[in-house]
């Protein structure tokens, strides 16, 4: 979408969750006009030297940064805690670092509705209490801090987004990129999807007690297609505006519960989905859905696409890439 808009890009990956192939893809995508404005390099954000071995490979300087660079994986988090803080909020203070050096004061951050723990209402506004509840949440919450910090030491330099993602699944309409999870997946689209296409045999409810319709966790999915949209937005808005530091939650304002999205990539796959219902998994909320009416007023952004859409798009993807990218 960013080759599409027109701009020119540098993808900085150390690839250890994710494939220089998917890359090839995007350039495919984008024809051969736009391919090359896309430079790509691998690096680490907590190695200051690959991090200015990145400013100063484009020419013409960099203007913007989105930093999707992260580890997102919540039971991970609880194993390995001082990975993640260091990667995530150490890779994040590297990162804001090499920006500060480089005059670059425009930042789109990957944040996320993980911040909020068990949501005291639902639909959640941003200004709800940021209370995560495994590590993952904390070093999302501890960037958003430093960020706070950052901006207020210089309020009339940065300008920076803190985009809290709330579900974000689905994949490229045209089946070439998507998500390809390491071992056996965490969340629930990826497992749905691998049930579907028989890697997996059966789908693991996690309780089918909750205080919901259905009795299974409700959650706001949104499409990835969407979610990229809203970059695009946001980062329109930071650089047109004067500078500021905006939080806006990324979701649709809709919650499904497990079930609707078994039965929606059931019908998108027409394969049946095997499924047992189990005990809660610890640390679950009930119901996690957003309020995302402050993105639609300050950038003009909602999503387009529901449950049947992600779940067509999620459904090319993993039948046309069943291995994902290898
Ligand atoms: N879930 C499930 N089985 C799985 C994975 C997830 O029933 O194998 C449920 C989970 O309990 C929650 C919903 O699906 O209600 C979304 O979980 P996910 O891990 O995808 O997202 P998160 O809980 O981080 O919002």
């Amino acid at each position: 979408m960013l080759l599409e808009a027109g701009h020119e890009l540098l993808v900085f990956d150390d690839f250890s969750n994710s494939s220089p192939i998917a890359l090839d893809r995007v350039r495919e995508l984008a024809g051969p006009a736009a391919a090359p404005r896309l430079q790509q390099m691998q690096g680490d954000i907590r190695n200051p030297k690959d991090l200015e071995q990145a400013f100063t490979k484009a020419p013409s300087g960099i203007d913007a940064v989105i930093h999707f660079a992260g580890l997102k994986a919540v039971g991970e988090s609880v194993q390995h805690p001082m990975h993640y803080w260091d990667v995530n909020v150490n890779g994040s203070r590297c990162l804001l670092e090499a920006m500060q050096t480089h005059g670059c004061h425009t930042l789109v951050f990957s944040s996320s509705a993980s911040l909020y723990g068990y949501p005291e209402a639902v639909p959640i506004p941003e200004t709800a209490p940021i209370a995560p509840i495994n590590p993952y949440g904390h070093t999302k919450a501890a960037v958003e801090q430093m960020l706070s910090d950052l901006h207020a030491s210089s309020p009339d330099s940065w300008r920076i987004d803190c985009l809290r993602y709330f579900n974000p699944v689905g994949a490229h309409p045209s089946g070439r990129i998507g998500e390809n999870p390491l071992g056996i997946p965490n969340n629930l689209y990826p497992f749905v999807s691998q049930v579907a296409v028989g890697r997996k045999s059966q789908l693991q409810v996690f309780g089918g007690d909750w205080p919901t319709s259905d009795g299974t966790g409700v959650r706001d999915y949104i499409h990835v297609m969407d979610l990229a949209d809203g970059h695009l937005a946001a980062l329109d808005c930071l650089l047109a505006e004067e500078p500021q530091l905006l939080t806006l939650n990324l979701g649709s304002g809709q919650g499904q519960s497990v079930l609707e999205m078994v039965q929606a990539m059931e019908a998108a796959s027409g394969c049946s989905i095997p499924y047992a219902i189990t005990d809660r998994r610890p640390g679950d909320a009930a119901i996690s859905v957003a309020d995302p009416s402050k993105a639609a007023q300050r950038l003009g952004w909602r999503t387009q696409r529901g449950l049947k859409e992600i779940c067509r798009d999620g459904w090319a993807w993993q039948q046309q890439n069943p291995d994902g990218y290898t």
